[in-house]
């Protein structure tokens, strides 16, 4: 029997334009190892989550949407919290998915390295929220070191290419400037990223 389980929040459903091609449901997990300031779901994600699913409980809730998926291209994305926390069960739901189905992974890639080698042949899609490519603006907005997300980055353009990653880069209320976030893009093309996402946070 099947122990890898995904500790859902939520599941969102029909959306369209907001990570890649096609209609997706999105899978939330709890968890995250980041500590952003301006986090939207901080909440949620150190509360205990609704439910552990398994790989064959979450393609049951999702698959009323196949023929969505089929027509446009679309599929699941998983996000949260830090999608990769949680490879293992997105490699395992990658195995009984119908293979037309896309898979998003939405990450910070803020994770060991193992993490990521594990879904590169399971995500065909990893949308990067980078937050700045600045260590001293990364460190006071997350709390962590950037070097981690960069080597990751790296790994996963040379593994992946580059039409398989989206990198969005945020104007951050307080923390960086437009200015910050056109370096950090500067920064990122050169390290062979395509496929760029400038854009800023809207705090409530
Ligand atoms: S990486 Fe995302 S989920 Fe994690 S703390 Fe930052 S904003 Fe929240």
């Amino acid at each position: 029997m099947n122990k890898i389980t995904f500790p859902l929040l939520t599941i969102a459903r029909h959306r369209l334009g907001t990570d890649g091609e096609g209609i997706t449901s999105l899978a939330a997990g709890a968890g995250c190892p980041l500590h952003c300031k301006w986090c939207i779901n901080k909440r949620l994600l150190h509360e205990t989550p609704a439910e552990n699913v398994s790989p064959e409980e979450l393609l049951d809730r999702v698959k009323t949407d196949h023929l969505y998926f089929c027509a446009t291209g679309g599929g699941i994305t998983f996000g949260g919290g830090e999608a990769l926390l949680h490879a293992d069960f997105i490699r395992a739901f990658r195995e009984i998915c119908p293979p037309e189905w896309k898979i998003t992974a939405e990450t910070s890639l803020f994770v060991p390295r193992s993490y990521v080698a594990e879904v590169t042949d399971a995500v065909d899609l990893f949308v990067v929220d980078c937050k700045d490519m600045n260590g001293k603006i990364y460190r006071k907005y997350t709390g962590e070191g950037v070097l981690v997300m960069a080597d990751n980055l790296r790994f996963l353009l040379e593994r992946v290419g580059p039409e398989r990653v989206i990198v969005r880069v945020p104007l951050i209320p307080e923390y960086n400037t437009a200015e910050d976030q056109l370096k950090s893009a500067e920064k990122l093309t050169k390290m062979g990223v395509t496929r760029l996402d400038l854009f800023e946070y809207v705090i409530k």
